[in-house]
Order: structure tokens, then C-alpha cells, then sequence
């Protein structure tokens, strides 16, 4: 494929602002990146009409991402997949299976997850035709960092939208850090971008005393990371006052697959999976049930103010890590609110079901300040973990 003289196309599908790093890589290494329209409804409309009714949320934006790449012009549409336990072990082969019947003529590479630092630099090689270690390591380098620095941004982001005077702004001077990061082609550019980018986003005014409210996002990392899935959630969010923390974040993920052990501080979030997620799930069941049941213990371990748990509709491992938050109650004394997406989802009834969570947490934490207050004569009824609970199991696991 590298014999061409002409460069050829490749494009990814859509999660969050992960184009930005993939785009960056691609350039670096010759190849010019397709980076297609950001997913609408038109993609999930399109993925949706071309797919199997019960397959998941995922699936129909990625299927759909490829149409409207290939529309424009991309030669190569290339995929992350992973042989696990889910549905994403099929996700290649029916895409590339969807793609033939509907007469399009892009090739299909895939990338998978289980080889490590190794398959991405095989894929790279791959892509290029060309065997360049110091190049394709300076590729991985560059596109490693930019994930990194972009997950920052999204924290800062999250810290400042809660507390922002004057709504947007905040999200206003993300976009212009983001587009730092965009430009950056070196590791030397790259830093004074992550240094601009971090003034430009703290530039935003803000209400230091506005009552903050603090919530843990966990659930199927697709779900998590792209916000036209999520239905913008964490926007949301900021407009009623609460923080965010992503539990699973790119970068996060690429600390346990990609980056040796060597190169890494701290424990990992795989690590800190198994070590919390064992009183209640033994083994990997596929997707990342493993890793939202220890992020529920987690969010209650550091006394947080809530965790949502959001996940495509008929999401197997989802389901089960949403049957297993019941058990963790007799431990874990941390409201959570479990979304359920697909291509029905109505926007209404979504916004009412999180500010009804944000109102249940609000008065939950000034309960438990005025029980504070009156020196511990209200723990009855503020710390009561009974009514707590029965808080969680209302909010639990219903469809949206
Ligand atoms: S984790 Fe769930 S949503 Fe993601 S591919 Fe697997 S079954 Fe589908």
C-alpha cells in the first residue's frame, strides 16, 4: 500500500477528541489523515440504518463515522478491536462485512488492543509500507503525550465549568487550548501549548464560594469519553454546578495497555480495578465491568458526592456491573445514578433525570453539613445509610 506516490487517506472513527491525537500521528508518519465530520445525528442515523437492531450504541456511531469518512473521500478506514469476552471482538468483521455489501471500495485495517506498545507499531508499519523505528516512536511519543495533555485540559475544564460566572465560557477557552494542542507538532511545541493552554483555561472568572457539587463518571469507556453519545453530559453537569472526574479516561487505558511498566508511577487503573473490585466481581467479564464496580468503591472510599454510571443500552458487561452496585450498598454509602443509552434517548427526560440526581445529592451533603453542625445529634437521620440507600436503589438502573 506505501508503493503509491499518492498519499493516501486514512481516517479513524470519532471518541471525544481523540482525533486530535490519531490526526497528529497520521501526519507525522506521512500518511494524511481523514478526519470525518464530528459524529451528528445524521452519522448515528446512518450507522443505525446499516446495523443489527439490538447491537450496541457504539457500534452504529463507529459504522457511521466510516460512511461519512469514506463519502469523503477516505481510502483506508482503520479500527481499534480487541478479541475480549464483549461484542467489540465482532465489531471489526461486521463493519468490514457492512462496508462490502454497501459497495464501498476503502480498505479496512484494524488495530488491536491486546498487543501492546508491539501492535501499534506493527499497524504503523503497516499504514506506511515503511519500517522507521525512530520515526514510528517519535509518532507513538507525540500521540501519547497529546492524550495526556488533553485529559488534563478536560479536568481543568470540569473544575472551571462548575464555578464559571458567565455560562460557556469556560468550554469557550477549552476549544482555544485544544486548538494548541492540534498545532503542536513537536514534543518542544507541545509543552508550551500544555503551559498556554492551562493559562488560557484558567483565564475563565469564576464564584470561588459557589457550593460545588463533586461526581465520578464511570461505565463503558466509549460512553464515557464521547459526549454526542453521552448527550453532552458533563455540559450538563457544569450548568448545575457539579465537577466531574472521568474514571476512565484514553489516557487511563493507555497506561495499562500500551505504556511498560517501567515508564509508569503509581498504581494504574486496571491495578486499583482488581484490588477494590474483588469483594464483588472475581474476574474480567469483558468491557469494563471491572473497572466501574472498583470506581463505585473508589468514588465512596474518597467520600465524593455521587457516581453515574452510563452505558449503551444492551451492553453485556454493563448490565451485569449495574446488577452488582445493589451488593456494594451494604459497603458503599455513595448515591448512583445508572444511565442507559441508545439511538431512542430523549434529551427531556434525560436533563430531568440529572437534576433530580444533583437535587438528591445537594440536599444529601447539606443534610450531612447540618448534622455536622448540631454535633452529631442529627446523624440519625443525615447519616442515616438506610435512607441513603434507598436514595441509590430509587435512582438505580432505570432506562432513560
Ligand atoms: S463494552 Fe458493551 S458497548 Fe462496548 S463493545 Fe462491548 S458490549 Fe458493546
Amino acid at each position: 500500500m506505501a508503493k503509491t506516490k499518492k498519499k493516501i487517506k486514512v481516517a479513524f472513527p470519532h471518541m471525544g477528541t481523540i482525533s486530535i491525537a490519531w490526526a497528529s500521528a497520521l501526519r507525522k508518519i506521512g500518511v494524511e489523515p481523514l478526519v470525518p465530520p464530528y459524529t451528528s445525528k445524521r452519522t448515528l442515523s446512518l450507522g443505525t440504518k446499516h446495523s443489527p437492531e439490538a447491537i450496541c450504541l457504539p457500534y452504529k456511531l463507529i459504522l457511521g463515522n466510516f460512511i461519512e469518512a469514506i463519502e469523503n473521500g477516505a481510502d483506508y478506514v482503520a479500527m481499534i478491536t480487541s478479541p475480549g469476552i464483549c461484542r467489540l471482538g465482532e465489531y471489526g468483521n461486521n463493519i468490514k462485512e457492512t462496508l462490502k455489501d454497501l459497495g464501498y471500495k476503502a480498505n479496512y485495517i484494524e488495530l488491536s488492543l491486546y498487543d501492546g506498545f508491539k501492535g501499534l507499531y506493527k499497524f504503523l508499519v503497516e499504514l506506511t509500507g515503511r519500517n522507521n523505528p525512530i520515526q514510528i516512536i517519535r509518532t507513538l511519543n507525540i500521540c501519547i503525550r497529546k492524550i495526556f495533555v488533553i485529559d488534563e485540559f478536560d479536568t481543568e475544564l470540569s473544575y472551571y465549568r462548575a464555578r464559571e460566572i458567565k455560562q460557556d465560557e469556560a468550554e469557550k477557552n477549552y476549544k482555544k487550548a485544544l486548538n494548541l494542542v492540534k498545532s503542536a507538532e513537536r514534543t518542544s511545541d507541545l509543552k508550551k501549548a500544555y503551559k498556554k493552554g492551562l493559562e488560557i483555561i484558567r483565564s475563565t472568572k469564576i464564584d470561588p464560594d459557589r457550593e460545588v457539587l463533586n461526581v465520578d463518571i464511570t461505565g463503558e469507556i466509549f460512553l464515557v469519553n464521547d459526549e454526542f453519545s453521552n448527550q453532552y453530559l458533563e455540559r450538563e453537569l457544569g450548568r448545575m454546578g457539579v465537577q466531574t472526574r472521568r474514571s476512565l479516561t484514553v489516557s487511563s487505558f493507555l497506561k495499562d495497555a500500551i505504556i511498560p511498566k517501567a515508564f509508569r508511577k503509581g498504581e494504574t487503573h486496571l491495578e486499583r480495578a482488581n484490588r477494590l473490585a474483588k469483594p464483588y466481581l472475581m474476574r474480567d467479564i469483558g468491557g469494563d465491568a471491572l473497572e466501574c464496580i472498583s470506581d463505585v468503591a473508589y468514588a465512596d472510599e474518597r467520600k465524593i458526592d455521587g457516581i453515574i454510571h452510563i452505558s449503551p443500552f444492551t451492553c453485556m458487561p454493563e448490565i451485569m456491573s449495574q446488577n452488582i452496585f445493589p451488593a456494594m450498598r451494604e459497603d458503599c454509602d455513595i448515591p448512583i445514578l445508572a444511565l442507559i443509552m441508545d439511538e431512542q434517548t430523549g434529551r427531556a427526560g434525560y436533563i430531568t433525570r440529572l437534576e433530580a440526581f444533583v437535587d438528591l445529592m445537594r440536599r444529601k451533603k447539606r443534610r450531612g453539613k447540618l448534622g455536622g453542625k448540631l454535633g452529631g445529634k442529627f446523624e440519625g437521620k443525615s447519616g442515616d445509610k438506610s435512607s441513603a440507600k434507598q436514595e441509590t436503589m430509587e435512582e438505580n438502573s432505570e432506562k432513560v
